[in-house]
């Protein structure tokens, strides 16, 4: 279902948004204590720089917004509808999965920040050079 060439791929794997060859990170486990930020400066593979200007990771504060309102009406929708937990409860549940999820939501804002700005160049996949 997932195939290299698509958006999707990109920003859930963390992979490099133009030839999708490589992770954009040092560590892929976003978990790894010290690790959430830490970003190759350039694809090893087709050479695109990731940090297209100072700060521009910055942007993708914006995206996590939309990826956190996202997480918090799946769990909304999973406890309060489907389970049919109390207010208070879901309240919790959407609080506890923010905390726990948040390198992943970092992560993910992250990536599809980039790919908004770069899209996928298969010429790139298969060349060594940009
Ligand atoms: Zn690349």
């Amino acid at each position: 279902m997932l195939k290299k060439g698509n958006k999707l791929y990109s920003i859930l794997t963390g992979s490099c948004p133009k030839c999708q060859q490589e992770s954009m990170y040092v560590s892929k486990n976003p978990y790894k204590p010290g690790h959430l930020f830490r970003m190759h400066e350039r694809c090893g593979h087709c050479n695109t720089k990731y940090k297209i200007e100072p700060s521009f990771f910055y942007g993708a504060m914006y995206v996590s917004y939309g990826v956190g309102i996202a997480f918090a009406v799946a769990v909304f929708v999973i406890a309060k509808l489907l389970i049919g937990t109390s207010l208070i409860n879901t309240f919790i549940a959407i609080v506890a999965t923010m905390v726990v999820f948040m390198p992943v939501i970092i992560r993910l804002s992250r990536n599809i920040w980039i790919n908004i700005f770069m899209k996928y160049d298969p010429k790139a996949a298969v060349t060594n050079k940009a």
